[in-house]
């Protein structure tokens, strides 16, 4: 029987430093540490305007098991790991980033627990060493929203380093939305899912072009596909503004009419009852807005056209087994 192949995804951006010794410590690892399987290294060069196309086609012309996507400009790393994944052919893959901050030593644990029948094998990072204070606040503050808002299971720490079996693959090939952030989608699509621990090494060579800015979008963008809770927002701004002008409103009338005011000494002034009153459209209109976001929401899931549902197994069905 042929060993399997497992398919090593290394998106890339101007880490001409960092791709030569990333194609050396892999293959050096895999020859010593994993016997029973093959692999393959794809590096997707995400626009690279450095030598990093020269160093993988370097490789190439040495190594056949190392191929090469190159996209026409940067777009940036998720498309990147998402072109990855469509175009890889091993049983399964992994993402692994060129500055091999990931531990490509945790790969055999991985692939242990893939072969227990785990078609997702996420990594869970430790704690972060190196950022900075803004950054750990920013990125926890960010996990604790979408754990509140996001209607998928959302693990701190559970970044790209992840296995998925070729069942995930075909499934995740199918999504044809543009924001993506690849892990929320693998996260969406479900199947048996497991984690390896491991503590983040720190870059080898260059920066992180991952920029401040690149994040916030991410993050935004994250929070808009994965929750309606921003659009629906308004909505209940509305609700909340309405109901509570309206009611004082009603007390002011109540207060008016009916109790005696001598007695109690409450007076609305005018331009109060004119200021609540403003209040109270204020909240119809928000209302409203809600009521369109709500539209604007189903609009939103049509088009962002994910796949209906997603099959685990198929049993008892006469099809051609390869088909799956
Ligand atoms: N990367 C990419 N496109 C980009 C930015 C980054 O493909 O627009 C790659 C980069 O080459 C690296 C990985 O994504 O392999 C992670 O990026 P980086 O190390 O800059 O970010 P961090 O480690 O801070 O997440
Ligand atoms: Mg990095």
């Amino acid at each position: 029987m042929s060993k399997k192949i497992v398919s090593l995804i290394i998106p890339s951006y101007n880490e001409e430093e960092n791709i030569s010794y990333c194609y050396q410590e892999i293959s050096k690892f895999w020859k010593k540490n994993i016997k029973d399987y093959n692999y393959e290294l794809v590096f997707v060069d995400d626009g690279s305007y450095d030598n990093s196309i020269l160093e993988i086609e370097k490789i190439i012309a040495k190594d056949k098991k190392v191929k090469l996507l190159e996209f026409a400009k940067n777009f940036g790393k998720e498309i990147a790991v998402t072109a990855g994944i469509n175009h890889c052919q091993g049983d399964s893959c992994i993402v692994v980033d060129a500055d091999l901050q990931y531990p490509i030593e945790t790969i055999p644990e991985f692939i242990k627990k893939w072969e227990e029948g785990f078609e997702v094998v996420i990594g869970v990072r430790d704690k972060k060493q190196t950022s900075n204070f803004i950054e750990k606040t920013g990125s926890s503050l960010f996990y604790k929203i979408m754990e509140t808002v996001s209607e998928t299971r959302v693990i701190p720490g559970a970044l790209d380093f992840r296995l998925i079996d070729r069942t995930v693959i075909q499934e995740f090939n199918r999504f044809t939305e543009r924001n993506r952030i690849t892990r929320a989608l693998i996260d969406w699509i479900g199947f048996k899912q497991s984690f390896v621990f491991y503590k983040e090494k720190s870059r080898q060579h260059g920066t992180a072009s991952y920029s401040f800015f690149k994040r916030l979008n991410l993050a935004l963008h994250a929070f808009v596909s994965h929750s309606m809770i921003p659009l629906k927002l308004a909505g209940y701004l509305g609700i909340f503004i309405t109901t509570t002008s309206g009611l004082t409103g009603l007390f002011s009338l109540f207060n008016q009419f009916v109790i005696n005011k001598d007695q109690y000494n409450l007076t609305f002034s005018g331009p109060f009852l004119l200021g609540l009153l403003n209040l109270f459209l204020i909240g119809i209109v928000l209302i409203c807005l809600g009521l369109i976001s709500l539209y604007i929401g189903s609009i939103h899931i049509e088009v962002t056209n994910r796949p209906l549902y997603i099959l685990r197994n198929k049993t008892g069905f006469t099809e051609n087994k390869s088909k799956k």
